[in-house]
């Protein structure tokens, strides 16, 4: 693998003094992709490994140095001993193979247990089975679908969310518009609707949007492109990231966004300008850290707790209020409250550390 030059990667905006990023390649087997491990002060680091078409390498490495950066303050503000990383391979345009994966597998091995992975976005679980066959640092299934512990941190930055606007934790009489119904949004929906919400959904999979609909009749289902539009109180991106532009942000008819989308932002700019719009943001990497906490429970020293995932994935809802309250303290955007707690935590350790 190939360490990454730091003056080269400083161009990209989303470096941010990242320790290292290395680019691998073996373009016999249509393999190449990129590991970036952002900071590991508060232990190694964790993320998710992204297969995905990208239109060039550099979109690939940006995202990798985006994403990797979210884990670091995903780890600190879920209080859990993990630093930031991420890693993506570049789909290639023969497809899926045993090889691919297995051979990427033993470029983790590489990094000797400094990068822990597992899947994201455009993997399955073969494709994890045969990369843990290779390697002992792709974290295994033991934690189960880790949408419901999204969906169910989520909730509870929701509830948050819900008393720092209105003064109450009350869902019922509430409305919200969820935007995918995948692992985590359909969990979410299923979640605001059991505790009263009125919630509107979308999903371009109409098989989706139809499931949802037999389940709850309540549910009111949009089209995707106008799902954003809708009038309520809190807009919940689930679908993909890249999601608040400036143009959608211009468009969004909601108090407050929360929801389990990775890397929402599509810009520095995006929470300043929800800020100045009064909408409150909460963090994605603070709403959506559930999934990731059920996770590292699997390498908990003493043994998988269920009761120490709810109990973690239930302080989100703590985590979220102080953020909240913060930003109004000091009148600024919830993001930048988060980025600053974040880096406290990781100061902090590298002081005890010396
Ligand atoms: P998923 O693939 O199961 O669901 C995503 C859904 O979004 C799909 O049903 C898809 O059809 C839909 N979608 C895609 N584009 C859309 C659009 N333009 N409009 C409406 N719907 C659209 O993924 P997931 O596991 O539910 O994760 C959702 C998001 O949350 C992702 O960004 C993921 O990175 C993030 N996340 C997931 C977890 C987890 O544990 N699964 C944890 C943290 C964050």
């Amino acid at each position: 693998m190939d360490l990454l030059d730091h003056t080269i990667l400083g161009a990209f905006p989303e470096y941010d003094g990242h320790e290292a990023v290395y680019e691998y390649k073996n373009p016999e087997i249509g393999l190449h992709g990129y590991i970036a491990l952002h900071n590991t002060t508060l232990g190694p680091a964790n993320g998710g490994t992204r297969y995905w078409t990208y239109g060039t390498a550099t979109d690939g490495l940006r995202d990798a140095l985006a994403l990797s950066r979210a884990m670091t303050y995903k780890c600190a503000l879920a209080g859990v001993p993990y630093g930031g990383g991420k890693a993506v391979i570049i789909a290639p345009t023969s497809g899926k193979s045993q090889e691919l994966f297995q051979t990427y597998a033993k470029r983790i091995n590489e990094l000797q247990g400094r990068f822990l992975t597992g899947q994201d976005v455009g993997l399955d679980a073969q494709d994890i089975a045969t990369m843990q066959a290779e390697s002992p640092f792709v974290m295994h299934a033991a934690a189960g679908n880790l949408g419901p512990w999204a969906a169910r941190g989520v909730f509870a930055a929701i509830q948050a969310t819900l008393t720092a606007l209105f003064a109450s934790d009350a869902v019922a009489g509430r409305t919200f518009a969820v935007k995918g119904l995948g692992n985590v949004g359909s969990e979410l929906c299923s979640l605001l609707i059991t505790h009263g919400g009125r919630v509107f959904a979308a999903d371009t999979d109409p098989q989706k949007a139809a499931m949802m609909q037999q389940r709850y009749p309540s549910l009111t289902i949009v089209a995707p492109e106008k799902i954003h539009r809708i009038p309520v109180d809190i807009y919940a991106p689930c679908a993909l990231g890249k999601e608040l532009t400036r143009d959608r942000i211009h468009e969004l008819d909601c108090k407050a966004v929360c929801g389990a989308a990775n890397n929402q932002l599509a810009d520095d700019t995006a929470s300043e300008q929800l800020y100045e719009r009064s909408i409150l943001y909460v963090p994605d990497y603070v709403a959506n850290a559930g999934g990731l906490i059920n996770v590292v429970e699997s390498f908990a020293a003493d043994g998988y707790r269920e009761e120490r995932v709810t109990k973690r994935v239930h302080d989100i809802r703590q985590t979220t209020a102080h953020i909240l309250e913060q930003a109004n303290t000091e009148r600024c955007s919830p993001h930048r409250i988060a980025e600053m707690l974040a880096q406290t935590i990781i100061a902090e350790k590298m002081f005890q550390k010396g």
